[in-house]
């Protein structure tokens, strides 16, 4: 619990939201957006920042629930299709208690939420160079 955290006060139940699933690691509420109908965000009971901060276990905790809120998401509104979002650090994040956004899809729903397709780009060796990057951070 974090005092200036407004995920932390939902999940105190200081302030009030529309829960759609709790249990006792994580809830589920509607994103106060609705950039689509549906739009609905997950988050750890646990103050954690962002996705850097998530042991292992608070991880699975989260994104271990992220098929059962997709699938109700699902079932509700029948969308064409589901985009699942985590934000990290600024610009990008919000509110710095970790979240994951579930985004239900609709034909011309005025979302823009795409990837781009830069591999003409790419040669053999920027692919190498670029995993070459990350793999060092991870072994
Ligand atoms: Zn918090």
């Amino acid at each position: 619990m974090k005092e200036d955290c407004i995920f932390c006060k939902i999940v105190k139940g200081d302030i009030p939201a529309f829960k759609v699933y709790e249990d006792e690691q994580v809830l589920a509420f509607l994103d106060i957006t609705q950039g689509t109908r549906g739009h609905t965000l997950l988050v750890p009971k646990k103050h954690v920042e962002n996705t850097y901060g998530l042991t292992e276990e608070d991880a699975a905790a989260l994104f271990k629930r992220v098929p059962k809120i997709a699938r109700g998401i699902k079932e509700a509104f029948d969308p064409i299709g589901l985009n699942i979002i985590n934000n990290n650090d600024e610009p990008l994040q919000s509110v710095f208690h970790v979240h994951i956004h579930l985004i239900p899809r609709y034909p011309s729903d005025g979302m823009v939420l795409t990837t781009l397709d830069r591999q003409d780009e790419y040669g053999k060796e920027d692919y190498e160079a670029v995993r070459k990057a990350i793999k060092e951070q991870l072994d």
